[in-house]
This record gives structure tokens, C-alpha cells and sequence, in this order.
């Protein structure tokens, strides 16, 4: 039986997923990238599954997410790749967090705070390759890496990767920075860095660009069983969809021909209909802009969301066959927004088409006030 507003998230399927996806690539190392609270589905037992089903590294964005993974425990590596002026370097390498480095600047800085607690920082140099995101312009190349090298040589860091990552932009973008990716590299390890650890695909080049995977490749999307591509599904890359995102009926009302149906009247009833009242809304992460387009599902079948979805709430039609007894539908039933499409239900990706949105941001956004239930752990 479902909560009120809940997320079950099944770890057998991100264990799973992961095995599999690390299988299928075969590189040295893999990353399972745990930022964002795991895309939604909770930071530290996802890292965990993902451990279990073979990731070798964690990935997230913030220092915080870093410590707060350390904090739980997990003491597998973990890469930090976006940080503030005011960043804790200092916290990070006192606990053995990996550093992904955009700048001279924060260069300094993690030799700084190494200094200070006397140890050795760990970096991956991350090289701007076209995204015109963080990283290291190649204009820049020479400059940092020679301090990085000057700083591993006086026993503060030791850069043990070199990274960046891709616009899937197009096959010829991805193929232009690569190639950039590729100089990049060289020229490192021309001023004498060594690293061991070289990556710049995510889900979709680990996948379908071989030439991308060197000696780590970083699953966000796909760890969480979901697809990164328009023409194919979890299904067809051997993924489960780990989460499902699920409520309990709050209200079931037969209304009459013509009765409008949530803020503004959207949707009027063109005959008479059985109307469910969901109690999840745009708080919880449920796109407003799939109002009067999304599906649920109820006791086996899929039915329409019609009108606005609100803060809190939306309707969804039963319709206008039989009364509410007839649907046998009552106050406290299930209802799954979205899950595994084997079980019949809405996927994921379902609700991003709906919102014109995609899958990432579906689970992502899902907000606090829905419990998250972990399965199989
Ligand atoms: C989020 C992120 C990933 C994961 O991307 P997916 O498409 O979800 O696999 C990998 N690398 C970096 C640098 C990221 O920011």
C-alpha cells in the first residue's frame, strides 16, 4: 500500500542497472554520479546500491553533497566538480574528497587548504571542450597545467584525472570536442601529469560513443533506469526505471455535464464523469505544464489528468461510464503518476513529453514533501 504522496524507489533495480550498464561498457572504472539527491531518489542509498552493483566512483556536483555522503559513511572515491568562491576545500580534502578543478584559481585554493591540514588533495583538471560551462579553456592549458604540476611536485595535489564532459549537441559537436578532449589530455601528460583517470562521457556517449569511454565513464540517468535518448527506451537499453512516484485517492467526486474542474476551468465535463482527486501537485514536482495531458494510473488502467495541475492537487477522469462505485474506486486507493512501463503503468519519460520537458527534470524535481521509500536495500 502506498503513502500519501510517496516515492518508492526500488534499490535492487539501481543495483541492477548498474551492473548491467557496467557490463555493457566495459571500462576500467565507472562512475555512478549521485548529485541532485540522486536525481531525486535519495543520495546515500542510491550511492550504496550503486557501489553494490559495481560503480568504483561517485560523482556529484557540490562539496556538500560529498561530505554529506562521507558523513553517512561511504567511504568509496567521490569527485566534486562544481564549487563556489567560498567553497570548503578544506573540508573536501580532509575527507578525501576528490576535487574536479575549472581555474588557476581553485588550483591555489586546494593547494592552499592542503597546506594547511598537511596532506595531499586529489584533482581531476576538468577542460572546457565547447559546453562554455566550467572547466579549463585551452588557452588556458599551459598556465594550469604547469602550476598543477609545479604543485603536485611540491607534494600538495596529485591530479589523478583529467575530465570534461559533452553538449550531445550533435555527432559532429561531440566528435569536435572530443578531439579537443584528446589535445587536451596530450598535453597534460606532455608537461609530465600522469593521470590515471581520464573520462568525459555520461549515459549517452558511455552508450552509443565507444570512442568517448577511456578509463571511466559517469552514469547519471541511466543508474536510475531512465533513457537518455528520444529513440530508445529503458526497456530497450536492458534498464528497470528505479522510482515510482506514487499518492493515495484524497477524493472521489461524480460530477454533472458542464462542471468545471480545477483553477480556471480548463476543463469542463462533457457529460457526466467520476472525477479522483490526486494529492500531489507542482510542490511536490508535478509539472503544471502537463495539465489536461498526462495519465495515471488506477486499479490497472490509465486514466487522463484534466484541468490545471495546482500546488497541491489535480483531477483525474475516470469518466462518465457507471457511477464511483462502478470504477470501484474509493477514497485511499493507489494511484502511480509514474513506474516501471512493464507494469503498465506511465513512465518517466511519459510525463516529460507531457510537460515538453525531459525525464531528467520528472525526477529531479519530485520535492520534499513526497516520503521517499526504499525498496531492497
Ligand atoms: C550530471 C552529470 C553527469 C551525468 O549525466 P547523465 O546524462 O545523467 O548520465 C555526468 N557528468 C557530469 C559532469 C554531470 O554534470
Amino acid at each position: 500500500m502506498s503513502g500519501f504522496r510517496e516515492a518508492v524507489i526500488d534499490l535492487a533495480a539501481i543495483r541492477g542497472n548498474m551492473a548491467h550498464l557496467r557490463e555493457l561498457v566495459g571500462t576500467p572504472h565507472a562512475m555512478a554520479v549521485v548529485k541532485a539527491n540522486a536525481y531525486g531518489h535519495g543520495a546515500v542509498p542510491v550511492a550504496r546500491a550503486a557501489l553494490a552493483g559495481g560503480a568504483d566512483w561517485l560523482g556529484v556536483a557540490d562539496i556538500d553533497e560529498a561530505l554529506a555522503l562521507r558523513d553517512a559513511g561511504i567511504d568509496a572515491p567521490i569527485l566534486a566538480w562544481l564549487h563556489d568562491i567560498d567553497a570548503d576545500f578544506s573540508a573536501a580534502v580532509d575527507d578525501d574528497v576528490t576535487l574536479g578543478i575549472s581555474s588557476a584559481l581553485q588550483l591555489q585554493q586546494v593547494a592552499d587548504a592542503a597546506a594547511e591540514l598537511g596532506r595531499t588533495a586529489s584533482v581531476h583538471l576538468k577542460l572546457e571542450t565547447g559546453l562554455s560551462r566550467n572547466g579549463v579553456h585551452e588557452n588556458d592549458w599551459a598556465n594550469v597545467f604547469a602550476l598543477a604540476a609545479a604543485l603536485e611536485q611540491g607534494g600538495l595535489l596529485r591530479v589523478d584525472g583529467v575530465m570534461s564532459h559533452l553538449s550531445n549537441a550533435s555527432a559532429y559537436d561531440d566528435q569536435l570536442a572530443l578531439e579537443c578532449f584528446e589535445r587536451g589530455v596530450a598535453a597534460a601528460r606532455t608537461i609530465g601529469l600522469t593521470p590515471a583517470l581520464v573520462h568525459l562521457a555520461s549515459s549517452a556517449a558511455a552508450l552509443r560513443l565507444p570512442a568517448a569511454r577511456f578509463s571511466m565513464v559517469r552514469f547519471g540517468i541511466t543508474l536510475y533506469g531512465l533513457s537518455p535518448f528520444e529513440d530508445a527506451t529503458s526497456a530497450d537499453l536492458g534498464l528497470v526505471p528505479a522510482m515510482s512516484l506514487r499518492g493515495r485517492v484524497a477524493h472521489v467526486r461524480r460530477v454533472g455535464a458542464g462542471a468545471g474542474v480545477s483553477y480556471d476551468y480548463l476543463w469542463r465535463a462533457p457529460h457526466e464523469s467520476t472525477l479522483v482527486l490526486v494529492p500531489l501537485g507542482y510542490a511536490d514536482g508535478i509539472p503544471r505544464q502537463a495539465s489536461g495531458t498526462a495519465l495515471v494510473h488506477i486499479h490497472g488502467k490509465n486514466y487522463p489528468v484534466v484541468g490545471r495541475v495546482a500546488m497541491d492537487q489535480f483531477v483525474v477522469n475516470l469518466g462518465s461510464t457507471g457511477d464511483a462505485d462502478a470504477c470501484g474506486v474509493a477514497v485511499g486507493d493507489e494511484i502511480v503518476l509514474f513506474g516501471d512501463p512493464a507494469t503498465g503503468a506511465p513512465s518517466a519519460t511519459d510525463w516529460a513529453d507531457a510537460a515538453d520537458t525531459i525525464n531528467y527534470e520528472i525526477v529531479t524535481r519530485i520535492g520534499h514533501r513526497v516520503t521517499r521509500r526504499h525498496l531492497n536495500g
